[in-house]
């Protein structure tokens, strides 16, 4: 008997299929924008230096190959911690911020909706809110735990910006004590954040409405440069005491994509409950990894904790969000060069320098962009979205040329 005769195959990951039809692509002018991977001006992937030197010295370290904790390399998760609540949260003074060391963001998601669908009390229907639109994983994430995701309003299409008035009004109409994921910096895929005020607003509507926030926080340090104000939505609401829980990724920042490092932070209303809360974490994640990996972990703890290897960090950091925000302007000049016309319901390309991180949506139509894929070899999500770091002094003339093309 056929054991399997029912199994349905399965589309291929989009973003995926993506790179497979660009690195099978004999055009010598392709340029790949898909993926969110950091490149240099070359197009080539890049090892931050100082991730060379940390590297060298945990291969240099007599250390062994023996099991972590089932909660991961300790010295790595509170390092962690400080950097996304500060080094003045009172948060982590008070014992209130458990930490897990996860298979990088997506697993750090996944423990926490897999925590969610355990132990949160819901209002409605096991309903997580994630804004629309936002990575294509999350609405996975959320179902393979039996959660449902349901999008909130955030993205408005007429002015390529923030549906603030949407959103907002969405989060007042929620029940009480909704679980809603908000990106905490770096928003993918729009590159649209709310301001510093906008933020505040938010923050004093969780409050009011005893929402649960759940972070991710996939960029600290794309979008600004600067890693402290980065982590700003996040320190606001910890101070706040809104009750919350942080997904962290080291994969872009520490350009560590396949070593997966990762922490779930989970902020407690006490020491007694955060360890209640650690208890049972470390329960799920034992049946699911058993403990974490140690290189990444051991990689990133060196460069958090020895002051030089911190500060050539941010200086690799800085490198890395310069040069996007250098393509931003680039690429906005360029288009205002050609004249070329802008999406509908925008006079200029503004929106491409006003974005932040390591993606921009640029407005065009899936028609547009098939024809870019199909016609130019440029490679870019139906949704319009563009990996800034794809970009570089040499295709991005190459580029503004074909959008031009395209949306004449
Ligand atoms: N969240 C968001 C919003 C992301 O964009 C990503 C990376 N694409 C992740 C989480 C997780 O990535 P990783 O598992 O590689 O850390």
């Amino acid at each position: 008997a056929q054991v399997w005769s029912s199994v349905p195959l399965a589309p291929p990951d989009s973003i995926f299929a993506l790179t497979a039809r660009y690195v099978a692509d004999t055009n010598p002018k392709k340029i790949n924008l898909g993926v969110g991977a950091y490149r240099d001006d070359n197009g080539k992937p890049w090892v931050l230096p100082v991730v060379k030197k940390a590297s060298r010295k945990v291969e240099e370290s007599d250390r062994d190959h023996e099991y972590l904790s089932i909660t991961g390399l300790p010295a790595f998760t509170n390092a962690a911690q400080k950097l996304v609540f500060g080094e003045d949260s009172l948060s982590v003074k008070e014992n209130r911020v458990i930490s897990v060391q996860t298979l990088s963001g997506t697993g750090a998601n996944h423990l926490a909706a897999l925590f969610m669908s355990r132990f949160y009390q819901f209002t409605k229907d096991k309903e997580i809110y994630i804004s629309n639109p936002t990575w294509a994983n999350h609405n996975a994430i959320i179902s393979n735990v039996g959660l449902n995701p349901v999008s909130y309003p955030y993205y408005n299409p007429q002015t390529i910006g923030l549906d603030f008035e949407g959103f907002v009004k969405s989060i007042e109409s929620m029940p009480a004590k909704s679980v809603i994921l908000l990106h905490s910096c770096a928003h993918n895929p729009t590159g649209v954040d709310p301001t510093s005020e906008q933020w505040q607003i938010l923050a004093e509507l969780f409050l009011k409405k005893g929402h649960y926030a759940f972070f991710d926080s996939a960029y600290q340090g794309f979008a600004t440069g600067d890693l402290d104000r980065d982590s700003s939505s996040v320190r606001l609401f910890a101070s706040k005491r809104i009750p919350m829980l942080v997904c962290q990724s080291f994969a872009k920042n520490a350009g560590l994509y396949n070593e997966r490092v990762g922490a779930l932070h989970v902020v407690g209303a006490s020491e007694d409950e955060a360890q209640r809360i650690k208890s049972q974490l470390s329960v799920l994640q034992r049946s699911e990894i058993s403990n974490p990996p140690a290189y990444g972990a051991h990689v990133v703890s060196l460069i958090l904790t020895d002051p030089e290897l911190f500060s050539e960090w941010k200086r690799d950091i800085k490198t890395m969000s310069s040069r996007i925000i250098e393509m931003r302007d680039q690429l906005y000049n360029k288009l205002q060069e050609l004249k070329t016309p802008a999406p509908a319901g925008r006079s200029d390309w503004g929106h491409i320098k006003s974005q932040i991180g390591m993606f921009s949506f640029t407005g065009l139509n899936k028609a547009q962009c098939d024809s870019l894929v199909n016609n130019y070899s440029i490679y870019l999500t139906a949704n319009g979205r563009i990996s800034m770091a794809g970009l570089n002094t040499h295709n991005l003339q190459r580029f503004a040329e074909s959008v031009d093309e395209v949306v004449r």
